[in-house]
């Protein structure tokens, strides 16, 4: 069978969905080819005995400028509080942010992550990433994120206690091997924006972005085995196509674009477990301890009511290497203070690919047109994110517009 399209494009994640629809909303006849079932890509979410479980914990943060093209109100987030509770000898100390909790300022300033020093120098680390100008922080000098939070004064104890869990649980590495500039900007992030969970779960996300395209242009269960300029060839026939956009994962990407390089995947282990009520008052992340191997635990259900069908608390917790839940049961309990027996184990899932490396240098806005009508997109373009991804999706929708609508005024196709 062969089929045709002004432009196809390859996978249906966030990177290929946010240019697909900016690309039909210009007009251009545009068909997206998805090898699994669902829209969203790694945002993917089934329910288990009535639970909403995303496959692997991951949150939505407004602070992301892209966050603007999504409809923020019909994903009826549940909000985390900002900030995270860090255990030290078996007592839990709520570290928020003021700006958010002023009630908890006392407890946060005499939380023990390290000294007054410390808790200044994480202030001032955040007032910088979250209000100085983009390019300011781009031109920093970069180095890895550890040598960046101590130049900026960071001490060992909110380093261990705080910084490196918190931070592991994002970027899914724990040796601060990050770029500062990546560290920078999802810093600033978090200082700007809230974290949610959609009431439907992640895949929600994707799901609003497919639902902009019409009817019959999104063809799952279709994986593409190779593509060429001007055509791209599925299990199911070729499609001819004047632009082939590939927003695959960055392993396929690399796989089916001789020119495109991979970078290390990061991959992270959640267990989910129920829990018959929630341990806590607030909507916090606890944070792995040093040595431990959780790098987080989290009600899921207290930030976002409609991931548990009856009030039970779903509980989420991350390990970077894979674990199982009998290595980890323990670590999960006392992180919320219960009793292990009071643990009911839903399901693990492992993510290999969960998300591409992002080490010094930072190559944001790597190259999307690779000539001959040939496009790639994703997180690995960008950055290793949501953000990332739809950066990367607008910024192609841009430059195959250019291509095809050459005579559109650029103010126009800078609205994509
Ligand atoms: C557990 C986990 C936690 C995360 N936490 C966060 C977080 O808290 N915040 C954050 O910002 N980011 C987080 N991320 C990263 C974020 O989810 C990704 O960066 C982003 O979703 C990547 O989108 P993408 O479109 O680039 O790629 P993908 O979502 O991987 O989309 C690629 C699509 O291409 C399809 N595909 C692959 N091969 C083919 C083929 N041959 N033919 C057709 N289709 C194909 C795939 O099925 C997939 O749908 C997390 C990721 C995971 C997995």
């Amino acid at each position: 069978m062969s089929s045709g399209a002004e432009v196809v494009v390859v996978g249906a994640g966030l990177a290929g969905l946010s240019a697909a629809t900016r690309l039909a909303a210009a007009g251009v006849d545009v068909h997206v080819l998805e090898s699994g079932g669902h829209a969203g890509g790694r945002l993917a979410t089934e329910r288990i005995d009535g639970f909403v479980v995303d496959r692997g914990f991951q949150v939505l943060n407004t602070g992301y400028p892209r966050a603007a093209d999504l409809d923020l109100d019909a994903l009826e987030l549940g909000w985390f509080e900002r900030g995270a509770i860090v255990r030290v000898d078996g007592t839990a100390h709520r570290v928020v942010d003021p700006r958010r909790r002023p009630a908890d300022v006392i407890g946060t300033a005499t939380a023990p992550i390290g000294s007054a020093r410390d808790k200044a120098a994480l202030a001032a680390f955040s007032l910088r990433a979250g209000y100085s100008p983009v390019g300011r922080l781009l031109a920093a000098r970069e180095r890895t994120a550890e040598q960046a939070l101590r130049a900026a004064g960071v001490g060992d104890t909110a380093l261990e206690r705080f910084f490196r869990p918190f931070l592991a649980g994002v970027l899914l590495e724990d040796d601060l091997e990050t770029s500062s500039r990546y560290l920078d900007l999802l810093w600033r992030s978090f200082v700007r924006g809230s974290i949610g969970l959609p009431a439907e779960g992640m895949q929600a996300v994707g799901e609003q972005l497919a639902a902009r395209l019409a009817p019959g242009r999104l063809h799952p269960h279709t994986a593409v085995r190779a593509v060429a300029p001007g055509s791209v060839l599925t299990d199911d026939g070729r499609w001819a196509a004047d632009a082939v956009v590939v927003a695959t994962d960055p392993g396929t990407a690399a796989r089916l674009l001789p020119g495109v390089e991979a970078a290390a995947p990061r991959q992270v282990t959640t267990h989910l477990h129920v829990l018959p009520g929630s341990p806590w008052r607030l909507p916090l992340i606890v944070l792995g301890q040093p040595g431990s191997r959780l790098v987080n635990s989290v009600v899921l259900s207290d930030a976002q009511p409609r991931y548990s069908p009856d009030g039970r608390a779903l509980v989420a917790s991350s390990t970077l290497s894979p674990t199982r839940e009998d290595e980890v049961r323990a670590e999960v309990a006392a992180a919320h203070g219960v009793a292990p027996s009071d643990l009911d184990h839903l399901t693990t899932v492992t993510v290999p690919g969960a998300q591409p490396a992002a080490l010094p240098p930072l190559q944001l806005r790597r190259p999307v047109d690779l000539g001959d009508g040939l496009y790639v997109c994703g997180d690995h373009r960008d950055t290793p994110s949501i953000q990332g991804a739809m950066a990367s999706g607008a910024r192609t929708a841009r430059a195959v517009l250019r291509a095809l609508r050459p005579t559109t005024p650029p103010d126009d196709r800078r609205s994509t």
